[in-house]
């Protein structure tokens, strides 16, 4: 999930930044970022690979590059050199799928991965905000004539003609531009209320909303991992686990304190459940300023992830490593995504 605004700047920047790197032929990395690996129904916020889809992946991944580790990648930058060809996996807020579906897959193949997970792996914990939000906005039957919020003292009213459930806008992801379709529309605009609310209004909110709509199940497929789960998926070869802060916050808004806050309940939890220290972190929603770098790095950490679209190369910043979003693609388009990415201007290998 993205946000407009300075992130095109950065984006200007990276593009600069990588036209550099092909031109000189720099060794070059991808950090790949998948959510899901489900079968379920789709999910506006794009999140979703499918099964066969990602064991494409891993086929086209294990022939056009190197699968790494993100510490062997880390280490690489910390060396100022990284092999190159190099794809490492990571997947973002610790969907239960990760455990049942992709870690079969990935051990199948080989493959090493890091799984960034937010919360605390309570069993009260419920499934994310926008999930549920998603569910309410466009899977229920039918919505009210009209729908009205009171956050913080101040109260948002929408009305429309609504329409029936979701099948024929499936195509729409959170990240684009909204057609003209009521109820995207007023997915959007509580999409982008619900992410700068403070988190402990989340639940009142999502309340408010199913009171008026009727309560109504997440989607398949948005379980999260519970504490056991953690230790499980923690124990397998190769999988490495990340924090991702305890409440899925955006950062850049936060005061130093509550950052630091919800990054140590996130990682204390964790590391309870790994048993070993938690050396890497992914910034929720790909959101991130200056003190939030800084703070992150103050706490100890290896590494951190960004959502800024990108190739990793000697020069990258541990700190700010920039990532690939992963589309529930086939193995074609898939390969040639990889490949431009891989290797800009040179022949492909033999
Ligand atoms: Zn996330």
């Amino acid at each position: 999930m993205r946000i407009r605004g300075l992130w095109r700047v950065r984006r200007v920047l990276r593009q600069a930044e990588d036209y550099w790197i092909y031109s000189r032929h720099e060794p070059r990395c991808l950090v790949l970022m998948y959510h899901r690996i489900t079968d379920g129904p789709p999910s506006v916020c794009g999140t979703i690979v499918r099964p066969e889809n990602f064991e494409d992946h891993l086929d086209v991944i294990s022939s056009i590059g190197q699968p790494l580790s993100l510490e062997e990648c880390v280490a690489g930058l910390r060396g100022g050199a990284i092999p190159d060809r190099g794809i490492v996996l990571t997947f973002d807020d610790g969907y239960t799928d990760n455990l049942t579906l992709a870690a079969p897959i990935l051990a199948r193949w080989g493959i090493p991965a890091t799984v960034y997970i937010a919360g605390t792996g309570c069993p009260t914990e419920r499934e994310y905000w926008w999930d549920r939000l998603e569910a309410l906005c466009l899977d229920s039957p039918a919505l009210p004539a009209v729908l009205s919020i009171r956050v913080t003292g101040t109260i948002h009213r929408w009305s429309g003609a609504w329409g029936g459930a979701r099948t024929k806008y499936r195509e729409w992801r959170v990240g684009e531009d909204v057609p003209n379709i009521p109820r995207l529309r007023l997915y959007r605009a509580l999409y982008r209320l619900l992410l700068r609310v403070p988190a402990d209004l989340h639940e009142e909110v999502l309340g408010q909303l199913a009171a008026q709509i009727g309560p109504i199940s997440p989607a398949d497929g948005t379980s999260r991992l519970t504490g056991p789960q953690i230790t499980t998926l923690a124990n397998i070869e190769g999988i490495g686990i990340g924090a991702h802060t305890a409440s899925h916050v955006p950062l850049d808004a936060l005061p130093p304190r509550q950052v630091r806050a919800e990054v140590l309940e996130n990682r204390t939890a964790l590391e309870a459940h790994v048993g070993e220290p938690i050396q890497t972190f992914a910034y929720p929603f790909g959101l991130y300023d200056w003190r939030t770098v800084h703070d992150v790095r103050e706490l100890g950490f290896q590494s951190a992830c960004t959502s800024d679209e990108g190739v990793v190369w000697r020069r990258s910043d541990p700190f700010r490593i920039p990532r690939v979003t992963v589309l529930d693609e086939g193995a074609d388009a898939f390969r040639a995504r990889l490949q431009r990415l891989l290797l800009g201007n040179r022949p492909a290998p033999a």
